[in-house]
C-alpha cells in the first residue's frame, strides 16, 4: 500500500512508468483482449495459477491504473471499477446476496439505489428494510437472521445527512455482516469511510470523482477488513461451482471479496467500463483534492448566502450552523462538505419549479459533482417515482430545490439565483 497523502495518490498511484514506456500520462488500452505468450501461459492465466490480462470485461491496464488509484485514496486493499455507480452497486450486491437474504439500509439513499433495493432485488428474493439513520440503533433493531449487509451514503443524496459510521460500525460488527458505504458526495478527499469501520466503499466515478459530467463509471473499494469465514458467507468458503472447486477465502483470504467481483461479478454480469471512459475519470481523479475544496467553498458560501434570501423558505447544508447535521460534519468533514446544497422555495412547489427553470449558469439536469453548477426539482424529476410518504423519508419535499455548485466565481452564482428568484 502506498505511503503517500492524498493529493499525491490521486496523481500517481497505480501508475509504474516504466511499465507504460515511460508515458507521463496514463495511456488508453483501447483493446479487448490479450495475446498470450503460449498456451500454457493461456491455460495457467484461465486457472488462476499465473494472474494476467485475458479480456477487457474482466480487467484492463488503463482499468487497472484507476482500480490501485482509487484504492490507494480511500486506502483500501484493492478495488475494482464498473460502466457506472449504478452496475458498482448491483454486481457488489448480487456478488454478495442470494434469494432469501435481507439488507438493512438508510432511507435516504439516491433514487436509483432506493428503486434497486426496494423493487428490484424484492422479485429475487432479497429484501431490504430502510431505516432512519439518524439514529444509528435503529440499524441493530432492524438487524434479521438473514441479513447479511448494511447499506448506507456517508452524506445522503439529497438530504444532505451525515451519517455517525463509527456508531452504525459497531451494530454491523456485531451483526457480522460487511458495513457497505456509498461514498459518492462526500469523496475521499473529504472523508474515507474504511477509516471510520466502513468495510466496503462504493463510487459513482461519474459525479466528483471524474468531475466534468463527461462520463459514466462506478468502483468498489474493499477495506480487505471483512471476516468471510464467520459462517454467514459460505459462498466465500465452500468450493465454487463457478470456479472449478475455487475456495475463495482459504485462497485469497483478505482479498476474496475484490477477485469474487471480477471473477463472478464482471464475468458474469458484464458491467464492465471502457477504458476510454477510464482514462478520462482519471484526468478527474488526478484535481479531484483541490477540485473539491473549491466546491465545498462555493456550496457554503452560496449556503449561507440563500440563508439571507426572501424567497427562501430554509437551506439545508451540513457545514451551516443551522443544520442538524453540522456536529457530525465537524466530526466526519472537517475539511468541507462537498459541493450540494439544498434549499425550500418559500413559493412551494410552483416557485421551486420556477427557478429550476430560470437560471441561466446553472444547468437543469439530472446529475450532480461536474465543475459546472447544476440545479434540479428532484420531487417532480428524480424521485417522482416514490410516493410522498417515500419522498419524505428520503428527504425531499415538494419546495425542494438541489444545487451542485460548480466552481464558477461564487458572485456570477449569486447573481444567477436572484435574477431566477425575480421571475417568481
Ligand atoms: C449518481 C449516484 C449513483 C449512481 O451512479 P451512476 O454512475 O449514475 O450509475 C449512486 N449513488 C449516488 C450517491 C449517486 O449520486
Amino acid at each position: 500500500m502506498s505511503t503517500h497523502k492524498l493529493a499525491t495518490n490521486a496523481l500517481h498511484a497505480g501508475h509504474d512508468v516504466t511499465q507504460t514506456s515511460g508515458t507521463r500520462a496514463v495511456p488508453i488500452y483501447q483493446t479487448t483482449s490479450y495475446v498470450f505468450n503460449d498456451a500454457d501461459h493461456a491455460a495457467n492465466l484461465f486457472s488462476l495459477a499465473e494472474l494476467g490480462f485475458i479480456y477487457t470485461r474482466l480487467n484492463n491496464p488503463t482499468n487497472q491504473i484507476l482500480q490501485e488509484r482509487l484504492a490507494a485514496v480511500e486506502g483500501g486493499i484493492g478495488a475494482v471499477v464498473f460502466a457506472s455507480g449504478t452496475a458498482a452497486i448491483s454486481t457488489g450486491l448480487l456478488t454478495l446476496l442470494k434469494a432469501g437474504d435481507h439488507i438493512v439500509a438508510s432511507s435516504s439513499l439516491y433514487g436509483g439505489t432506493y428503486n434497486l433495493l426496494n423493487v428490484t432485488l424484492p422479485r429475487l428474493g432479497i429484501t431490504t428494510t430502510f431505516v432512519d439513520a439518524s439514529n444509528p440503533d435503529n440499524f441493530a433493531a432492524a438487524v434479521q437472521e438473514n441479513t447479511r449487509a448494511i447499506f448506507v451514503e456517508s452524506l445522503g443524496n439529497p438530504k444532505l445527512d451525515v451519517l455517525d459510521l463509527e456508531a452504525i460500525a459497531v451494530h454491523s460488527k456485531a451483526a457480522g455482516v460487511p458495513f457497505i458505504v456509498d461514498n459518492t458526495v462526500a469523496t475521499p478527499a473529504l472523508l474515507n469511510p474504511l477509516k471510520h469501520g466502513a468495510n466496503i466503499v462504493i463510487h459513482s466515478l461519474t459525479k466528483y470523482i471524474g468531475g466534468q459530467g463527461n462520463s459514466l463509471g462506478g468502483a468498489i473499494i474493499d477495506g480487505g477488513t471483512f471476516d468471510w469465514s464467520n459462517g454467514k458467507f459460505p459462498e466465500f468458503t465452500e468450493p465454487s461451482a463457478g470456479y472449478h472447486g475455487l475456495k475463495y477465502y482459504e485462497t485469497l483470504g483478505a482479498a476474496s471479496y475484490t477477485f469474487k467481483l471480477i471473477l463472478e461479478g464482471l464475468r458474469d454480469f458484464g458491467g464492465a467500463i471502457s477504458p476510454t471512459n477510464a482514462f478520462n475519470i482519471i484526468q478527474g481523479l488526478e484535481t479531484l483534492p483541490v477540485r473539491i475544496k473549491q466546491h465545498s467553498e462555493n456550496a457554503l458560501e452560496l449556503a449561507k448566502w440563500l440563508e439571507a434570501q426572501e424567497e427562501v423558505a430554509w437551506v439545508n447544508y451540513p457545514g451551516l450552523e443551522s443544520s442538524k447535521y453540522n456536529a457530525l460534519a465537524k466530526k466526519y468533514l472537517p475539511k468541507g462538505q462537498s459541493g450540494i446544497v439544498t434549499f425550500g422555495a418559500k413559493g412551494g412547489f410552483e416557485a421551486a419549479k420556477t427557478i429550476s427553470n430560470e437560471t441561466n449558469i446553472f444547468s437543469l439536469l439530472a446529475n450532480i459533482g461536474d465543475t459546472k453548477s447544476l440545479i434540479i426539482h428532484p420531487s417532480s424529476t428524480t424521485h417522482q417515482q416514490l410516493d410522498e410518504a417515500q419522498q419524505a423519508s428520503a428527504g425531499v419535499s415538494q419546495d425542494l430545490i438541489r444545487l451542485s455548485v460548480g466552481i464558477e466565481d461564487i458572485e456570477d452564482l449569486k447573481a444567477d439565483l436572484k435574477a431566477a428568484f425575480a421571475k417568481i
